[in-house]
């Protein structure tokens, strides 16, 4: 189905064009009209399948319906889990509303304070924001959501989880509670049972669920493969298959730390690289990702910060050190390949500690992929370990 074949408006449309967007994905075909009707949703829908103007879309359409900016004030409020998504939700709405002229301000951590407040006392129309600074600027009061029509989780699995559960319930009570008319919106690519349970909470009763798990798979579309081994198998196994491999490529580990370690030996293969954590400067992160994204860097080494949301294209390659702490993580890792419909491929270092957890993972989500354990593998490395030195290292 084409965009043109919904009512949206023609400005909105020429911007549409412009990203080179003509047919809609299936999820924005289910999602769009829904939000266009105003009704609520809990949309669970595979990573990269275009969720994102799947929320965006109907929303600029229906406020550039409320023409009459003299009435300024928040109308839509987007929250998203890390500030390196609000940036890419910021981007992905200002070509949207490229020429539209609705208002949008970021609100996170790592900027500027008093610009934020400045921004949000102009009462935008639309604020993309993470959580923390979100709930300290509604603390001070500099804000109303009286007229607040749209309110977004993103990746709402996340934002429910243990970590930001009592904020998000604190916000969206407080925004329903003063909103006159309000439409919840809820999306990620996975959702728990239990997560699914506390979502429903947030919506009217006549909420529309959209699950198109069924219909897109991601296992064909990234070809999935397990190393599993002794661990200290496992630093030397990452360096080859960065070497031989040879393509764009996110590596995921599960510490700070480690990431460092990896970054630096993979510099001495030669090859560009940088490492991203929560531990950085926003600056840094921002400059790494457009970086990144304009193939200056060919490696991008990770913690589960980058897991979520993050939309880089022509990426080929998404290796994991390590199974990460949650399964479900794990789609979110992968799923940074095989984006609007492009192949890619994982490759997953794993314990031999890990075992039963794979095991877990694989039939949770069905997944099709090879697992390979070489016997060679599954004892502590030594002369073997030496020799991979001598070929890595001191090339
Ligand atoms: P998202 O899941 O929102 O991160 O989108 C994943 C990728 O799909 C992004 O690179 C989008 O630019 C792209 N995309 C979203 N919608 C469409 C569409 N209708 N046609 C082609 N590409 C799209």
């Amino acid at each position: 189905m084409k965009f043109n074949e919904l009512k949206i408006k023609n400005k909105l449309l020429n911007n549409i064009d412009k990203m080179k967007y003509v047919e809609m994905t299936k999820i924005q075909e289910n999602v769009i009209p829904e939000v266009m009707q105003n009704n609520d949703v809990l949309v669970k829908a595979q990573t990269g399948s275009g969720k994102t103007a799947s929320y965006l879309v109907p929303i600029i359409n229906n406020l550039m319906d409320v023409e009459k900016r003299e009435d300024s004030c928040i109308k839509a409020i987007i929250l998203v889990p890390t500030r390196d998504l609000v940036n890419q939700v910021y981007d992905s709405f200002e070509k949207l509303n490229d020429g539209i002229g609705l208002t949008v301000c970021k609100i996170m951590g790592g900027l500027n304070k008093q610009s934020q407040i400045d921004l949000i006392k102009d009462k935008p129309d639309v604020v993309i924001a993470v959580t923390g600074r979100f709930k300290e600027f509604m603390s001070r009061d500099l804000m109303s959501f009286k007229k607040v029509k749209y309110f977004v989780l993103d990746e709402v699995d996340k934002m429910l989880d243990l970590g930001f559960r009592s904020d998000i319930l604190y916000i969206h009570q407080e925004i329903k509670r003063e909103s006159e008319n309000l439409n919840t919106l809820m999306l990620s690519a996975t959702l728990p049972e239990s997560i699914f349970e506390l979502s429903v909470n947030f919506l009217k009763p006549d909420y529309k669920k959209i699950d198109l798990e069924e219909e897109v798979v991601i296992n064909d579309l990234i070809q999935q493969k397990f190393l599993v081994m002794h661990n200290s198998h496992a630093m030397t196994a990452l360096l080859k298959l960065v070497k031989e491999n040879n393509v764009r490529t996110i590596i995921f580990a599960n510490q700070i730390q480690m990431c460092s370690k990896i970054e630096s030996l993979i510099r001495y293969l030669g090859i560009s690289v940088a490492s991203i954590n929560g531990d950085r400067t926003q600056l840094y992160r921002d400059n790494v990702i457009k970086e990144f994204k304009e193939h200056k860097i060919s490696v991008l080494v990770a913690t589960d910060l980058m897991s979520r949301g993050i939309d880089i294209k022509d990426l080929d390659l998404v290796i994991n050190l390590g199974l990460p702490e949650q399964l479900e993580t794990y789609m979110h890792r992968i799923g940074r390949v095989g984006r609007a419909k492009t192949q890619g491929k994982a490759i997953t270092i794993c314990s031999l500690t890990e075992k039963e957890k794979l095991t877990r993972l694989i039939q949770t989500y069905n997944i099709k992929a090879k697992v390979i354990e070489k016997e060679s593998w599954t004892k502590p490395a030594k002369e073997s370990e030496k020799e991979m030195n001598k070929l890595y290292y001191n090339k």
